[in-house]
């Protein structure tokens, strides 16, 4: 259950409330939003006593919780969680940021190009895998650290902020280092133990929907990061497996709105895995913008046909800048602004 507080309620109170939950034996969890602050009461539901907590000073109300996942539940949480990549990368307030970049990072020279392009096209951060997830074990599986590194140069040169996956617990405090934000793969999201340290860390962290997984057992796999202690987590619905075979992956739009109503936290699309065809990038990044999406991540690389992975999906620098000025005009209309980066023209 969610203890919500009055919005005038102190810190004084706040404390009091989590005394009294910790004297049941139970975790206490504070989480304080733009408008209100809510402790979070998780533990074993015999030992809670809503009576008890609703008559302390500063309660507004206490809400049971039916939902498996407790810190991820939308009730008592009226606002989006905002979750802060960097100044010209906010998600889950008005702003809709388009995070681009290859699939790969391929070389030093290739990703400090591509970034630079996808800088002067209006993009807000960069994204770019150094550890790879390949279904074939022979196939490239990334630079590394090197390619860390890679990224880091990128962000120097251009000042995007870098995305990047991390594959094994072993790996997230080296990827700490040098991303922004941490993103755990559609093939990893059920990896508990993945799930678990980068929640221990402090960048944001980008959860990606699995192959074949319910918005429930998403949202479950996101409270295992938020109950680790981190409570910067975006999700993305990147498409999922389905016996339809003109696309990759079967793209569910449907997730945003779902997840909006369920829970808090801010989801973004990313159609390049949800299509597999770069032809319908566009038009599934309208409809993404269309039904609330938080932001979008797109595959642009300089050179798609001679991309080391994912080149089919990948979209160029120059088509991204043509898309851009339509999707802002949609996300106007629906309430929100994709920013325009200085220089860029609007
Ligand atoms: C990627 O972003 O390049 C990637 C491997 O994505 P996903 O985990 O969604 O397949
Ligand atoms: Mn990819």
């Amino acid at each position: 259950m969610i203890v919500v507080m009055k919005p005038d309620a102190d810190a004084e109170q706040v404390e009091r409330v989590c005394e009294v939950v910790r004297e049941m034996g139970l975790r206490d969890h504070v989480i304080v939003g733009t408008d209100l602050t809510v402790v979070a009461v998780i533990g074993d539901d015999r030992k809670k006593d809503k009576g008890k907590l609703e008559q302390i000073d500063g309660v507004d109300r206490v809400v049971p919780i039916l939902a498996p996942y407790k810190m991820a539940a939308r009730e008592g949480r009226p606002s989006t969680t905002v979750v802060r990549i960097s100044e010209q990368c906010i998600i889950g307030g008005r702003d809709v940021p388009v995070i681009a970049g290859p699939c790969s990072v391929e070389g030093e020279q290739q990703i400090i190009e591509v970034a630079q392009m996808i800088r002067d096209a209006g993009g807000h951060a960069l994204r770019g895998g150094a550890f790879k997830p390949r279904t074939n074990p022979y196939a490239f599986q990334g630079h590394g650290e090197d390619g860390l590194k890679m990224l880091a140069a990128a962000r120097a040169v251009t000042g995007l902020a870098i995305i990047t996956e991390v594959l094994t617990p072993t790996d997230v405090e080296l990827v700490t280092e040098y991303a922004d934000c941490l993103q755990i793969g559609a093939r990893n999201s059920q990896n508990y133990r993945l799930l678990e340290a980068c929640g221990q860390q402090p960048r944001p962290v980008l959860l990606k929907r699995g192959l074949a997984m319910t918005i429930e057992e998403l949202l479950q796999a996101a409270e295992y990061v938020l109950s680790a202690g981190n409570p910067n987590v975006i999700l993305c619905e990147r498409g999922v497996r389905t016996f339809e075979d003109h696309t990759r992956n079967t793209l569910s739009l449907s997730a945003v709105p779902e997840v909006h109503q369920k829970s808090h936290l801010p989801i973004i699309i990313d159609p390049s895995h949800g299509t597999g065809h770069a032809r319908l990038v566009d038009d599934m990044s309208r409809a993404a913008l269309a039904c609330g999406a938080d932001g979008l991540i797109l595959e642009v690389h300089q050179d798609p046909v001679h991309a080391m992975t994912d080149g089919g999906q990948s979209i160029t620098p120059t088509a991204l800048a043509t898309m851009l000025p339509v999707l802002r005009r949609i996300a106007r209309a629906v309430g929100r602004e994709i920013p325009t980066p200085a220089g860029i023209p609007a």
